[in-house]
């Protein structure tokens, strides 16, 4: 399988709760190396641009708003099926859905404050990525 980069967030209920050394630490037992990675606040409009493809969804906003409320961590993963493997240790959107021992499962909090997003397609990694890292901050 080939190497990937994916894009991790490590959101604010996370964050405010200081469980940045615990999720990190299950990416990296999963074979994930974190090759980029700070922490940022976003302004509600940052957030919303982030997350616009979810624009008609019904909790958009309140996404958005809960985006901006507290730091995040941003950060890209690099491994072999990095973008799955990611998906993987975090499991499911809903907490009440992740399987035993993924993120969701352990930490989140609900659906909508679940602690990590994780991109889900080459493609949408290498937007998202972009959207955070210029060129010179991906070391390897
Ligand atoms: N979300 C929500 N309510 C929902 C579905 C999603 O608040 O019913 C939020 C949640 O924070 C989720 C994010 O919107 O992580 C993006 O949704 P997506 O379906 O892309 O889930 P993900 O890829 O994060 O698992
Ligand atoms: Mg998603």
């Amino acid at each position: 399988m080939a190497i990937e980069r994916t894009l991790s967030i490590i959101k604010p209920d996370a964050t405010a709760r200081n469980l940045t050394g615990k999720i990190n630490a299950k990416f990296e037992d999963a074979g994930l190396r974190i090759v980029a990675q700070k922490r940022i606040q976003l302004t509600p409009a940052q957030a919303g641009k982030f997350y616009e493809v979810h624009a008609s969804r019904p909790f958009y906003g309140e996404l958005c708003e809960f985006m901006a409320s507290a730091p995040v961590v941003v950060q890209v993963l690099e491994g072999e099926g990095a973008i799955a493997k990611n998906r993987e240790v975090m499991g499911a959107t809903n907490p009440a859905d992740a399987a035993p021992g993924t993120i969701r499962a352990e930490f989140a909090q609900s659906v909508g404050e679940n602690s990590v997003h994780g991109s889900d397609a080459p493609e949408t990694a290498a937007v998202e990525i972009a959207y955070f890292f210029s060129g010179l901050e991906l070391v390897g």
